[in-house]
């Protein structure tokens, strides 16, 4: 783990934002409880999505459905079958690794080796320096992307043929290593399932196989004709949803990034057949869109097209994300085909046809999904907003603060009140009338313990946008002094107007009109 991703872990647990789940037993690996601030924080997220996907989009429902479904659902949708990763063990360090994300490690080594000849040519050459050109015919670097595609098409043959030795001479001929351990000794590739089972019913022997749901689609696509029927909605609509999901993850190393219990922020868009396309781009674009509408720099995102399409799609892609810990998946965007409606509508016998009043027809829709994991999108906004930076002291000196420079919008807390000092009744009486009124309006925090100084260091390290400091002027000329946290700019309004301002700044609407 580097060591900003520990500090960001720490940081999580130190002002109550995650823990470990039942940390007293010594935890459970991959299961995190959110404290008083991370459900504050996960909460917003979560209505910023839903705003932006329900709200704005007139031909958007929503949708909560059980996490329990028919055992029939998973074998329609195939993930009894094939809802497997490839695993492989080490035999001298005994740990367990996805056979395909030790390759996709790889290449992503070699890929930093041709990063680093690139950016010292750019550097060497200046303004007359051509990328692509240098690719081409630098022969170290050309070797490298050679080898980059052709580990990457193998990989990406492998797993659509489901080809486990494939991948297990790859990993052997590569001579990658235990990251851990750095031992080369490895058992075959097999298939893991990723669902978790349990039973319903309590009469001994004819207990029914259900399965916790491992993503929270296919709640839509069984609900797709109640909600068509119910609200009347003309191709395209989407239906949205948003809860939890589970999966036997093989390893879960990296926090709340993969955990085997998590919360989805999914939306199926149902479209006539041949217009997929179409709105895959427009979805893909909206989606990115819709990141880079908080403030993240278009540096630290990306797109990736997938190389290997699961079973039921005809494109997809990635939006990625900078981690600590480098590129990977915060959000996937598909073309799921008509799939899952057909064979929801085989193995349930019922028709799930969509009747296309503009040109007469029946027939079965396509999907275009976008799914986001909520939990990876904390992680992302955390990761960003995380920034030691120094600030000028009480005696004017320069020193170190933590700062989580989250979006205000989605900050836990909008704003603190603040008595100038602690004993003293007119102060701490006039600043709780405040904290009394502004708590209708938004999350608000009064605190009166410490300096002031540490007040502001604590409401900056949880990520506050906005401290009200009440002091003795405060009683006769009825203003407070506000301070920016970003900025550390203070001003003095008057108290009638600090619901107005904070709510102002605050709001989810700046952020919803960008998009
Ligand atoms: P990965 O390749 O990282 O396993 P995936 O391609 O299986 O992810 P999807 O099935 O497309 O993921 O799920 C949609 C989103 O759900 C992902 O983009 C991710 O944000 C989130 N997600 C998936 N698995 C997990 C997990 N174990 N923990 C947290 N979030 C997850």
């Amino acid at each position: 783990m580097s060591e900003v991703f520990k500090q960001i872990v720490s940081h999580c647990k130190e002002y109550g934002y995650i823990f470990q789940s039942s940390e007293i037993y010594d935890g459970l690996a991959a299961a995190y409880d959110y404290g008083p601030y991370g459900v504050l924080l996960k909460n917003n997220i979560r209505e910023y999505w839903w705003k932006s996907m329900v709200q704005l989009h007139d031909n958007i429902s929503g949708l909560d459905a059980a996490i329990f479904m028919h055992p029939e659902t998973w074998k329609a949708s195939g993930h009894v079958d094939a809802f497997n990763d490839p695993l492989i063990d080490n035999k001298d360090s005994k740990k367990r690794y996805r056979a395909d994300v030790l390759i996709e490690e790889y290449i992503e080594k070699i890929r930093g080796k041709v990063d680093k000849e690139v950016s010292k040519a750019a550097r060497r050459f200046g303004s007359d320096f051509v990328e692509e050109k240098f690719k081409k015919e630098h022969p170290r670097v050309s070797g490298y992307l050679q080898k980059i595609e052709a580990v990457r098409a193998e990989m990406a043959r492998c797993m659509t043929e489901g080809d486990l030795q494939g991948l297990g001479k790859l990993i052997n001929e590569l001579e990658i290593a235990d990251p851990a351990s750095g031992s080369r000794n490895w058992t075959e590739v097999r298939q893991f399932n990723l669902m978790f089972s349990t039973q319903l019913g309590s009469v001994a022997g004819k207990e029914e196989k259900l399965y916790l749901r491992p993503e929270t689609a296919q709640g839509i696509f069984v609900n797709f004709l109640n909600v068509a029927n119910t609200t009347r909605a003309r191709i395209p609509f989407g239906i949205a949803q948003t809860g939890k999901a589970f999966r036997n993850e093989i390893i879960a190393r990296q926090f709340i990034f993969r955990m085997r219990e998590f919360e989805q922020m999914e939306m199926q868009y149902f479209v006539r057949p041949g217009q997929e396309m179409e709105w895959y781009n427009y979805w893909k674009e909206f989606r990115m869109k819709w990141h880079l509408a908080l403030g993240t720099p278009m540096e630290k995102l990306r797109y990736h097209d997938h190389d290997n399409l699961a079973h039921y799609a005809n494109a997809a892609v990635d939006i990625e994300f900078e981690f600590p810990f480098g590129f990977k998946e915060l959000e996937g965007i598909h073309s799921r085909t008509d799939f899952d409606l057909k064979r929801h509508q085989e193995f349930s016998g019922k028709k799930l046809q969509y009747f296309d009043s503009e040109i007469n027809e029946s027939y079965v829709p396509y999907v275009v999904e976008t799914s986001i994991g909520l939990d990876r999108m904390f992680l992302a906004l955390l990761s960003q907003a995380y920034q030691e930076d120094e600030v000028p002291d009480s005696e004017g000196k320069s020193s170190k603060r933590l700062v989580l420079k989250l979006p205000p919008a989605l900050a836990p807390v909008k704003c603190a009140v603040l008595p100038l000092v602690k004993n003293k009744p007119e102060l701490t009486q006039k600043a709780t009338e405040i904290f009394n009124d502004l708590r209708y309006s938004f999350d608000c925090q009064y605190d009166e313990k410490d300096t002031i100084g540490r007040r502001y260091r604590r409401q900056d390290a949880i990520g506050t946008p906005y401290c009200v400091t009440v002091d003795f002027d405060s009683l006769e000329d009825n203003a407070v002094t506000i301070r920016e946290r970003d900025t550390l700019e203070q001003h003095r309004i008057p108290i009638a107007e600090v619901e107005k301002v904070v709510r102002e700044k605050t709001s989810m609407y700046h952020l919803l009109k960008k998009l």
